[in-house]
């Protein structure tokens, strides 16, 4: 076993987060012959938390949690390795890097960055306190704790119609908050919500405080003028608007967008070679699973193409199209 004290032990690539990218990124590695470690805090990302997932193909309607437990099995088959393990730093050792995480170090040739987004709070009076009391960033996680209750969802995009069309079932009422009036997320999704009786949708409502005694009792509603409207009676709150990147801890070993996000060119690249980076934590425009797929696809065939350059390793092509032996 690895300590802080012991020598780390070494893999060809380390992968950083096991969402979409990540996994698929390790399906690639691992089928090249790359000893492979995947470390991250939690299996399937963002698309684990997604209940009925209907645009990925050739698959029909899937389960989020079910779709990534296959995609961590075919990476398992092929070799790698899991860990649940919070990356905490890498710094450069000679050619390869080393990793610390909570627990323990370790040594790679490459690595590719994978580890998603986070949700974004609403930063109002009352979230805090009443974390995981009634407020919750998950309703796949949650909901079933308000079953017959009333709950709010807040937010505009497909995250928020998804839980709303999901909450619907589980809960007696759905206010879905959205401050603007028009919808972000999928006209197909919003079609759907629109008709379900039990949803109520508020536009151009925001939410100026979260009230309760130990638990969400209620949420203080205002206009878009900060006007107050009214006060409505929850037990929870579903926060639903979007994410952030927490990449403050890769330190300067990558180049950040505005918004913190990892910059890459088209082959997955960051500014350090040997690191590559995937998925949404990327500054790639769309965040979707299959484009995350196929971006940790490319950051593994990068990884490997880099690992043949700068380690000899051996192997037949990159890919069909630029085979070269
Ligand atoms: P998003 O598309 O960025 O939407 C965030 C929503 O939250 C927007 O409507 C935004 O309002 C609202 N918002 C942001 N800050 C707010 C604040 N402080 N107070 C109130 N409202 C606030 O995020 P997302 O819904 O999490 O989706 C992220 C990505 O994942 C998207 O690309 C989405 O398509 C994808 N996704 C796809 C699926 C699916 O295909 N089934 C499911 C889930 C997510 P404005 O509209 O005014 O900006």
């Amino acid at each position: 076993m690895n300590s802080k004290t012991s020598v780390p032990e070494y893999f060809d690539v380390i992968i950083v987060g096991a969402g979409a990218a990540g996994l698929t990124a390790a399906i690639y590695t691992s089928r090249r012959a790359l000893k492979t470690l995947i470390i991250s805090k939690d299996v399937g990302g963002q698309a684990a938390l997604t209940t009925e997932i209907e645009n990925y193909p050739g698959v029909g309607l899937v389960d989020g949690f079910d779709l990534m437990n296959r995609f961590l099995a075919d990476a398992k088959k092929f070799g790698a390795i899991l860990k649940s393990e919070e990356a905490k730093k890498i710094e450069k050792d000679g050619g390869d890097f080393i990793i610390t995480t909570n627990s323990n170090q370790y040594r790679a040739a490459a690595i590719i960055l994978a580890f998603g987004l986070t949700p974004r709070d609403l930063g109002v009076p009352g979230e805090e306190e009443l974390k995981g009391r009634g407020v919750s960033y998950c309703a796949t996680c949650d909901g079933p704790l308000f079953k017959e209750k009333n709950v709010a969802v807040i937010g505009g995009g497909n995250s928020a119609l998804d839980a709303a069309e999901y909450l619907s079932r589980i809960a007696k009422k759905v206010y879905l908050i959205h401050r603007r009036d028009k919808f972000r997320g999928d006209e197909i999704l919003v079609d759907r919500v629109k008709k379900i009786s039990n949803i109520e949708i508020l536009y151009n409502t925001n939410i100026a405080r979260i009230k309760g005694n130990n638990k969400v009792e209620a949420i203080e509603l205002v206009d878009t003028n900060n006007q107050p409207l009214k006060d409505l009676s929850v037990d929870g709150l579903f926060v639903e608007i979007g994410h952030i990147a927490k990449t403050e801890w890769v330190g300067d070993l990558v180049e950040f967008d505005d918004h913190k996000q990892i910059k890459t060119n088209k082959n997955c690249e960051t500014k350090t070679p040997g690191i590559f980076a995937a998925g949404d934590v990327t500054d790639i425009e769309y965040k979707q699973i299959i484009i995350s797929g196929g971006e940790g696809a490319k950051a593994a065939l990068q990884a490997y193409k880099y690992l043949q350059q700068t380690k000899g390793i051996k192997g037949t092509s990159i890919d069909w199209g630029t085979a070269k032996k």
